[in-house]
């Protein structure tokens, strides 16, 4: 691979950016970075540093729930079951006994935390989802758990005298010397660059749905964690696993929001734009197949009927009871003129989640030694090739405890010491002419759906791969003032390893559709990718 990737993103010399020193440093505050935060000894100085207002993430948008063993009536073994058969042979099955066996300890305590969780009769109400084979999802406010289970979060970590949050601030880098994480370069609107040292460093930058033009992801998820983690030489693994959520709504102007799982559940139908319901030529489960074969099912049916989307249509079902039940869809598509119970809903299929990452041990550790990672931004086993419903907050709190714990460990072992480390950052200033950057980044989320989207082949991933480099060869040579340019740099390095990752997978699995490799190949491909920077900035793969 022709691509080559600088160490740092920007010069920086200590002498002229105002330094500050911290116990742990937690980047990132999704619901793992905060998560983290709560697990350190409040005798250690906390900085928790997040790009956005912390109410943006993708775990304030979760809308479904938390999985989770509670009811007698289930099994730790089933959902064990049911997680490693979504992840078709590539979960790590102590990963999978350990995160599901804690699942119910992580939701107590955010109950205990303030977390007002549906409840029926006095008792939580559990959901199913799709591949679940029990009810075991708690969900609150209906279908905004995200939203209130940050809010008990947050309130919990803002009681922590220990705990500085600076929001709307960007981290850039992670620091690496002598073989170990440092710290990070930070920068925003007040002081500008900042070097941040400290003990110990986890990260939890979340995901890169924003690498595609269709994704459910707030505007945050550009995929700068695993960026700046293979900028710092971590391998980043499985990145080929992207998820797509079938049912986002498509109408010109609006945000891309994910319309749930839960509407099909109640019986919504799935039709092109002639009205012709599509998915019994597909699935024999129809609308309530697994999210991949709805996904391919509507992509197919987009290409044959030349349309951008296809409908969810209720009009067949009580319009007072469809309104009740969905009353967040109901009010977002009324302010585009549509009524949900008599309208038909365009709807396509978006990025939602995406399974590679930083590779963690069952603690948070990663490669490097001085930095943890938990969430979306890690590759921990837990998920294989496909992520069975509502496990992704699960693993968020188990990593975020976990990941916080051992850091918080680690550094109780550490002298303060406030002297800053001569670190080596060869890049040198530059002055660039300016570039496009919003046509740069609108190209490459259009390619990235035409060519890693919910179907795959080697000769649109090959030529995407040109194009990129080539993108790569002036882009990321530059130096930018500002985050807008940084984040294009981030996401242009992770499409990159994405696109190798899905060549170099040369069969079907999981969300992983490549229609020239239509099978899976359990004897060459029950492994693992994974890419890193080589010594020259090349990007190398550790297959
Ligand atoms: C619409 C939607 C619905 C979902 N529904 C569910 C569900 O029902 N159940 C479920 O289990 N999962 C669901 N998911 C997935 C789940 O929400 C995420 O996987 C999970 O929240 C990720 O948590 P996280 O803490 O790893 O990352 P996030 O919650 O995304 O947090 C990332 C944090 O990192 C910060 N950050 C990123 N880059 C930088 C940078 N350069 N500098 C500083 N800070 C940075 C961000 O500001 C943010 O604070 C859903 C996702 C979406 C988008």
């Amino acid at each position: 691979m022709t691509f080559s990737v600088p160490r740092y993103l920007v010069p920086f010399h200590p002498k002229r950016v105002p330094h500050f020193f911290v116990d742990v440093l937690i980047v990132g505050g999704g619901i793992a970075g905060l998560r983290a935060g709560i697990a350190v000894d409040p005798r250690l100085s906390v900085l928790i540093v997040t790009k956005d207002r912390l109410q943006q993430s993708n775990s304030h948008y979760a809308q479904g729930g938390i999985a989770g063993v509670l009811d007698p009536a289930d099994r730790f073994e089933d959902h064990v079951r049911d997680t490693l058969a979504t992840g078709v042979a590539l979960c790590r099955r102590d990963v999978v006994e350990m995160v599901v066996r804690e699942a119910p300890e992580r939701i107590c305590e955010l109950i205990e935390w303030g977390t007002e969780f549906d409840q029926e009769e006095g008792n939580l109400q559990l959901g199913r989802e799709g591949g679940h084979s029990h009810q075991r999802i708690v969900h609150a406010l209906g279908d905004a758990t995200g939203k209130e289970m940050m809010r008990a979060v947050i309130q919990r970590i803002r009681g922590r005298p220990n705990t500085l949050i600076w929001e709307n601030t960007f981290t850039l880098d992670l620091l690496t010397e002598d073989g170990a994480c440092r710290g990070a370069l930070v920068w925003n609107h007040h002081h500008g660059k900042t070097l941040i040292w400290a003990k110990q460093t986890v990260l939890a930058t979340g995901g890169a749905g924003q690498v595609y033009r269709e994704t459910t992801n707030p505007d945050v998820a550009t995929g700068d964690g695993h960026a700046m983690a293979y900028r710092a030489g971590l391998a980043l693994a499985d990145m080929e696993f992207m998820q797509f959520h079938p049912t986002v709504l498509y109408i010109a102007g609006s945000s891309r929001s994910l319309i749930t799982e839960a509407i099909r559940g109640e019986g919504a139908r799935l039709v092109d734009a002639t009205g012709c319901r599509f998915m019994e030529q597909h699935d024999e489960r129809l609308e309530l197949a697994p999210r991949d074969v709805v996904s391919r099912a509507i992509v197919s049916r987009m290409e044959e009927t030349r349309q951008p989307c296809v409908y969810l249509d209720l009009g067949h079902l009580e319009a007072g009871t469809v309104r009740k039940r969905f009353p967040g869809i109901a009010r977002l598509c009324e302010k585009f003129g549509i009524d949900i119970a008599t309208d038909r809903i365009p709807v396509r299929p978006g990025a939602h989640y995406l399974i590679g990452g930083v590779r963690v041990d069952s603690d948070g550790r990663t490669e490097l030694p001085g930095l943890w990672a938990a969430g979306e931004v890690t590759s921990s086993g837990l998920h294989g090739a496909n992520r069975l419903a509502s496990n992704s907050l699960l693993e968020g709190l188990v990593y975020g405890a976990h990941a916080g714990r051992r850091a918080s460990e680690q550094a109780v072992q550490q002298p303060d010491s406030f002297r800053a480390p001569a670190l080596r950052n060869p890049v040198v200033p530059s002055h660039d002419e300016p570039l496009d950057l919003d046509d740069i980044r609108n190209s490459l989320k259009s390619l990235m759906w035409r060519a890693a989207g919910v179907r795959r082949d080697g000769r649109r991933l090959a030529a995407a791969a040109e194009s990129i480099d080539h993108w790569c060869q002036y882009v990321l040579q530059r130096q930018f003032a500002d985050p807008h340019g940084w984040e294009l740099q981030n996401m242009l390095t992770v499409a990159r390893v994405m696109i190798a990752a899905a060549l170099a997978r040369e069969e079907t699995r999981g969300v992983h559709m490549r229609s020239d490799f239509p099978a899976a190949d359990d004897a060459g491909w029950q492994r693992h990718t994974a890419f890193s920077r080589a010594a020259q900035g090349a990007c190398v793969s550790e297959a």
